[in-house]
């Protein structure tokens, strides 16, 4: 199945739905067939050693990344291409970033802009993409500071923040756009073991709030306990998934038996 062959469902049957997608840079065969569905509300951790292509394919949900067949779907449209008569279009630039408006993402080393103080950072994107006013934008990042737990750090530089409220101004910042849905990369892995509960604790706030979110962790614990599906991934493909209380307690693949057993 490649891009021009796949015309898009007409109806899909999750917000995410990522059908046989294949990717590869040069020789180096990345994803090899990745499938998922994710539902409205649902929380998905994917799990898997580093290399397996877990940052790639979630790169793909927001076209970072190219896909070289299959497709993405987020609420029944396409990821990065319009179909037109019997055959797809890549959308333009200015598209693109409009439809990467709809999918929040929050990556290890939270990204913020160093120059812009916290809420600064939360308000640039929907003045800029969305054309919000900078009053609507400001009452809102106030808002979302809040949420995560940092109204009184609203004018601290990102120098002035330990890890943690750094990465909860992340979280706030990919909220701005009401995306409609949050993509975390490791958000913890950057961060000194003492302050990762206080952004999974943001992030369990969120997901049982009901935002859709797809996480990439290493937590274990975490995913047991938040999760809706855990996702075991290897060698660029989904090798299982199940509950946590399916897959933790009784995978069923020996790559995902070799994997908990040196990791839980
Ligand atoms: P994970 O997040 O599971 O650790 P990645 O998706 O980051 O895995 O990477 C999967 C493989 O693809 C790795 O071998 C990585 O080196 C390679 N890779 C990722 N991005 C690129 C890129 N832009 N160019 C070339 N190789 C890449
Ligand atoms: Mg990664």
């Amino acid at each position: 199945m490649t891009i021009t062959e796949t015309l898009a469902p007409a109806q899909t049957r999750g917000l995410v739905e990522i059908t046989e997608v294949h990717k590869s840079f040069g020789a180096l065969h990345v994803l090899r067939g990745v499938s998922l569905t994710v539902e409205p509300g649902a929380v998905t951790a994917i799990l898997g050693p580093s290399g397996s292509g877990k940052s790639t394919l979630l790169r793909t949900i927001n076209h970072l990344e190219k896909v070289d067949s299959g497709y993405v779907a987020i609420d029944g449209s396409l990821v990065g291409y319009k179909k037109r008569g019997n055959s797809l279009h890549e959308l333009r630039e200015k598209d693109i970033l409009k439809q990467r408006t709809e999918i929040g993402m929050v990556f290890q080393n939270f990204n913020l802009f160093g120059h812009l103080t916290a809420l600064e950072n939360v308000v640039e994107a929907p003045v800029v993409a969305q054309g919000k006013t900078k009053a609507q934008a400001r009452r809102r990042g106030l808002e979302l500071l809040e949420r995560v737990g940092l109204k009184d750090k609203a004018h601290a530089y990102p120098r002035q923040l330990s890890g943690g409220q750094q990465q909860r101004v992340a979280i706030a910042r990919a909220l701005a756009l009401d995306p409609k849905i949050l993509l975390f990369d490791e958000p913890t892995s950057a961060l000194d073991p003492e302050l990762v509960n206080e952004v999974l604790d943001v992030i369990r706030e969120l997901a049982t709030s009901g935002t859709t979110l797809i996480i990439v962790t290493h937590e274990m614990g975490f995913a047991r306990d938040v999760a809706d599906t855990v996702v075991f991934m290897d060698q660029g493909q989904i090798v299982e998934s199940g509950t946590p209380a399916e897959l933790f307690a009784n995978p069923h693949e020996a790559r995902t038996k070799a994997f908990f057993s040196k990791i839980i």
